[in-house]
């Protein structure tokens, strides 16, 4: 209670400090983002060597700083003018942005909470795009983690037993993460195996149903159920259009000129990661659609009891 008073006054005291210094701690936070999203799928070290251009030299700090370096160099390193992937800016902007949206948004528990819960589901999204896989430490950890929180931090899930002693609510926000988890990695499970036997191939890893699951921790149900329904819907509107203009783009290609070949282009086989639209669901419903998705469950069940 005392924390938030001095946060408030803070706040009024110097206008925007708060928001200003979460955009830029996001910032940072995605630029270590982009260093785990490459070295850990290849297996390096995250610490050593510091960061250093492809052709080996090292990188000064001024060079480094987040978002703002990469349009500074237009794209290109200093030391050799190789191409700098544009995924760094956006990585580091999309970071900042979630960061300030969660602190803006959300009391400050559940706003921090949020922020570590958002870059590890931008930490799964990029990997899953790059390597299709996720990795187990990032899943699984971050599901025990989501448990841990709900339990230590009951205010996380907004859950305050009033009038019972400080362990109920404890007890309360585990089982709603417990739920979460059954549920989340439960649903992913089924469509797996429905799946399968529907279309005789794997729609989805193992690894989008511990994500799945990780989510439930962090979410609960109602979460879990929208980042699956909900981040499959956002995901077939905002990739039909690319697949559809890839596939246009990419015949007209093959055909000025045939050096190119058809793995060029995405074909009918193509393969899709799940696990990047089930991270935009979890980070959409965590920061603004919470309310809306669970009245809309609750309404739902009243109309069917
Ligand atoms: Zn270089």
């Amino acid at each position: 209670m005392k924390v938030e008073m001095n946060l408030a006054e803070t706040n009024e005291a110097f206008p925007l400090i708060f928001q200003i210094f979460f955009f830029c701690f996001g910032a940072c936070v995605g630029s270590f983002l982009n260093v785990c999203i490459f070295r850990i799928p290849a297996g390096k070290s995250i610490v050593s060597p510091p960061s250093h251009c492809a052709c080996g030299k090292p990188i000064a700090w001024y060079d480094n700083i987040p978002i703002l370096a990469w349009f500074f160099l237009r794209g290109r390193a200093r030391c050799c003018g190789s191409r700098i992937s544009f995924r760094y800016p956006l990585v580091e902007t999309l970071t900042a942005l979630v960061f300030l949206g969660m602190w803006c948004l959300l009391p400050p528990v559940p706003a921090l909470a949020g922020m570590f819960f958002a870059s590890l589901m931008i930490f799964c999204a990029f990997v899953d795009i790059d390597t299709m896989t996720l990795p187990d430490f990032a899943t699984v950890g971050g599901t025990l983690l989501g448990f841990l929180i709900s339990l230590l931090l009951p205010g996380f899930h907004g859950i305050e037993v009033e009038g019972a002693p400080y362990f109920v609510s404890m007890i309360s926000s585990a089982v709603t993460s417990a739920v979460g988890i059954a549920v989340g990695s439960g649903i992913v499970y089924w469509i797996r195996l429905l799946g399968e036997c529907v279309f005789g191939r794997e729609a989805m890893g193992e690894g989008d149903v511990i994500l799945a699951g990780c989510i439930g921790a962090f979410c609960g149900w109602q979460g879990a159920v929208f980042a699956v329904f909900g981040g499959s819907v956002i995901g077939a509107f905002l990739l039909l259009p690319i697949l559809a203009a890839a596939k246009l783009f990419g015949k007209k290609r093959s055909r000025k000129n045939k050096k190119i070949s058809d793995g060029e282009d995405f074909g009918d086989s193509a393969v899709v990661p799940f696990g990047p639209w089930l991270a935009l669901g979890a980070i959409l419903y965590y920061m603004f659609l919470s309310d809306f998705v669970d009245a809309y469950f609750a309404n739902f069940a009243l109309a069917i009891f």
